[in-house]
């Protein structure tokens, strides 16, 4: 599972701004945001660390970076059958163009491309709808005419129609009940079968009493040939084989660098895996992956989420190369080690705390490069394996993407969205300071500690608050954090330098809560996303009971509403009476209580604050969705030229050039 929505990345984090730097350098040079068109951001990230891993490390790192480029096509391929020679078509009018580049149907055609790259191919990544060229088909028919006779592709027309037809190929993936999924989905997991002739097939070779079973369907393209159902499985000899054959050369290249055996077995059963498309191996593999917890380098690489398969079984290849942050790894340590302080001075009943608590300690990694799914649209966590009997049975590796969502972070700077709702320049100044640490903090507090702590009375039924569990339990973690946030204890253990930080922390969760999370709901519905109604039940329940006291305000001023807080440990106070309360509820399987909680505070959106919110947010000019260019690897060797004696990491490359070095390079599957 990815660990968060993709799309829900941007919204989320466009608030989060900072000064801190994993490697303490200030950062005004580096150019963050790399693009900007439609509704699409292109950023770059950093990759803090890099030079201080050991030359085997690197090369290491190279080599999965190569085998991760290396499956560009298959993703493309796997989106739609058509869309490799579309982007074949476009970038060969692009390059080739001698006319105007500043002309309105060249610069229309420009952003088509760059928005079919970003969708690694003819939809949007996110809402799976088809992009709209917004060139003439003079322009278009004209551009086609002009170049060389090899460089047309055959089926032109198809491609044509690809683009200007709306009708044709509309949705990537259709999942509307009553029609057949299948044949209403443009992507290329199935071809020529209905939506029963899979499942009958599925249902024919599944043994449902297989308790270790395969993830049936993973790896595969379900075809109708010679009038029979059968597999055609992506393997080197079998489906994408060139582009599965060159990641495994590379994958060979990174087994002789390995850090260590059990490393090398998994890159090893990941070559075996490949090569004869096993499922089985796939599984063997994915136990060792999750076993190896002593590399620093890690990577996935392979047919991972099947969110995009309308009957959800192919998985869309993808890649992400990665070490350990060790510094940031080391906080989460901490943490987890004295999680018995936590429990032990939590606000609650004695009753209902743990008497032996184990934190749980998450791993922060540092990305190397994205690929396949994950690029340039990325996760910023991931949790793997997806199978379930691994997970029960191994465990599960779950991951934060740290200079991912630090890139996210330095690039809202500047945004206009914290002038337009903090209008205290020293609280912006707090939170330039400290919010990318307390929200780093926070999330671990939560996920480490906060999830794990306290304990259900005897005989209480773990589902008793039925469908508002997942919204009191995301709001029992959230308060475990923000209580502890405030905490002298943090500064004791070194994760903290200032007593005033939380306040960065606790200002930006009232003011979301309470007002700027609306941006992500439409005019007229409830909350009903549970982290969402989390934050909203903690930040008006806060604001009601402490109004005797004005701990929170709500002002207007010039028809704009602002918040204020004036009492910080009267909030602190507030946040542990309140998980003292919504642990009681758990702990004692209180329902009723749990829905008053919900239903009163969580739920219903006050629509005068609601317009104005969305009012005042569609007035900047926040792209709903970002993605990222990957840095350039680049070997350095000796004189000989034989023998690689660094490897260079450069973030000088636009996201044009990137995808069109991309298609020069490692171009696959197409011709
Ligand atoms: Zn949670």
């Amino acid at each position: 599972m990815l660990k968060f929505n993709k799309a829900m990345v941007g919204a989320a984090l466009t608030f989060m701004t900072t000064n801190m730097m994993a490697n303490n350098t200030t950062d005004k040079d580096f150019n963050y945001v790399v693009d900007r068109f439609s509704d699409i951001e292109v950023l770059r990230y950093k990759v803090p660390g890099f030079e201080e891993l050991s030359l085997n490390q690197k090369k290491l790192v190279y080599y999965l970076t190569e085998a991760a480029i290396s499956g560009r096509d298959i993703l493309w391929d796997q989106n739609g059958r058509y869309n490799l020679a579309l982007r074949r078509l476009l970038e060969n009018i692009y390059t080739g163009y001698s006319g105007d580049r500043r002309s309105d149907d060249f610069k229309a055609f420009e952003k088509y491309l760059k928005q079919v790259w970003f969708g690694n191919g003819v939809h949007h990544h996110y809402s799976m709808d088809k992009f709209t060229p917004e060139f003439s088909r003079e322009f278009f028919d004209a551009q086609v005419k002009a170049l060389p006779a090899d460089k047309v592709p055959a089926d032109i027309d198809v491609l044509a129609r690809l683009i200007f037809d709306p009708s044709f190929m509309a949705k990537k993936v259709n999942q509307a009940e009553g029609a057949d999924l299948i044949a209403t989905s443009a992507s290329n997991l199935y071809e020529n079968v209905t939506q029963k002739e899979v499942e009958d097939y599925y249902a024919a070779i599944k043994d449902n009493t297989d308790q270790t079973p395969i993830s049936y369907g993973l790896n595969a393209r379900v075809a109708k040939v010679n009038g029979k159902v059968v597999e055609q499985t992506y393997k080197i000899g079998g489906l994408y084989s060139n582009a599965i054959s060159r990641i495994v050369e590379n994958l060979k290249m990174a087994s002789a660098y390995a850090e260590n055996d059990r490393q090398r077995a998994v890159i090893n059963k990941l070559i075996e895996y490949y090569t004869t498309g096993d499922l089985k191996a796939f599984d063997d593999y994915s136990i060792l992956w999750v076993g190896d917890a002593d590399s620093q380098v890690d990577f996935i690489n392979g047919f991972i989420e099947s969110y995009d398969d309308p009957l959800g079984m192919t998985g869309n290849w993808e890649s992400i190369v990665n070490f350990k942050n060790l510094d940031a790894s080391h906080r989460t340590e901490v943490i987890s080690g004295n999680a018995q302080w936590f429990e032990n001075n939590s606000p609650v009943d004695p009753r209902f705390r743990k008497d032996k608590v184990k934190g749980v300690s998450a791993k922060v990694i540092t990305a190397a490069i994205l690929a396949g799914d994950a690029y340039p649209a990325t996760p910023i966590g991931i949790n793997l394996p997806n199978a379930n009997w691994i997970r029960a049975a191994h465990g599960s590796k779950s991951v934060t993407i740290e200079n991912i969502t630090q890139a996210y972070d330095e690039a809202s700077h500047g945004n206009g969205f914290n002038e337009e709702f903090v209008p205290d320049s020293s609280m912006r100044a707090l939170m330039d300071d400290y919010l990318f640490i307390t929200d780093n903090l926070h999330t671990d507090l939560h996920e480490c500690l906060g999830h794990g702590s306290g304990r259900l009375l005897p005989g209480v039924d773990p589902d008793a608050l039925k469908a508002h569990g997942s919204t009191l339990e995301e709001a029992r973690a959230d308060l475990f954090a923000l209580y502890y946030l405030a905490d002298p204890k943090l500064i004791e253990l070194g994760l903290i330098d200032s007593p005033e930080a939380y306040k960065a922390q606790y200002y930006k969760y009232i003011l979301n809560g309470l007002m700027t999370q609306l941006m992500r709901i439409e005019p007229g519905k409830d909350v009903e996303e549970a982290h969402m109604r989390n934050r909203k039940l903690i930040a008006e329940w806060a604001l009601e009971k402490g109004a005797p006291e004005k701990v929170i305000e709500l002002y207007t001023e010039n028809g704009k509403t602002y918040i204020r807080i004036n009492d910080y440990e009267r909030l602190r106070q507030l946040f542990g009476q309140l998980l003292g309360e919504i642990q009681r509820i758990k702990s004692e399987g209180d329902y009723e209580a749990g829905r008053d909680l919900v239903e009163g505070y969580a739920v219903k959106v006050d629509p005068k604050l609601h317009r104005e919110v969305l009012d005042r947010y569609s007035h900047l000019t926040i792209a709903p969705y970002r993605g990222f260019v990957n840095p350039v690897y680049r070997p350095v060797f000796d004189a000989d030229k034989n023998e690689i004696v660094d490897v260079a990491v450069e973030y000088n490359e636009g996201y044009a050039d990137q995808m069109l070095r991309y298609s020069r390079q490692y171009s696959t599957l197409s011709k």
